[in-house]
């Protein structure tokens, strides 16, 4: 006899769990520097840096303490369509169709978690 396991999604996702339903990590595959980016949004989530600033209407990254000091802005121009002003999304932002940095994929985790959990 065959024992089927079946894996039912969790009732709340968190950014221990994230990594195992997340949509957007799966585009990551295939992504130069894939790896690198999921570990450090991760951090990010972890370390509960990610905010929406109402004002400005856009994400904002803050630092990871004792690592830089740079709060990053994250800005959603739809369509899957993201940008960031730190400096490895404007060296990716020539080369890649939909470019990525850590900052883009913390916040598209951060709304994946705010979504699933509400
Ligand atoms: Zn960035």
């Amino acid at each position: 006899m065959i024992n089927f396991e079946t894996f039912e999604p969790p009732h709340t996702v968190t950014p221990g769990n994230i990594i195992y339903w997340s949509n957007s990590l799966r585009d990551l595959q295939g992504v130069t520097e894939g790896t690198a980016i999921k570990t450090k949004a991760l951090r990010f989530l972890k370390e509960d840096l990610v905010q929406y600033d109402r004002n400005i209407k856009k994400f904002l990254v803050n630092p990871i303490i004792g690592y830089n000091k740079t709060t990053y802005t994250v800005n959603n121009r739809g369509d899957n369509h993201w940008q960031c002003n730190c400096q490895f999304y404007n060296k990716v932002s020539y080369k890649w169709e939909h470019p990525i940095c850590s900052h883009i994929q913390a916040v598209k985790l951060w709304l994946e978690i705010n979504r699933w959990n509400s």
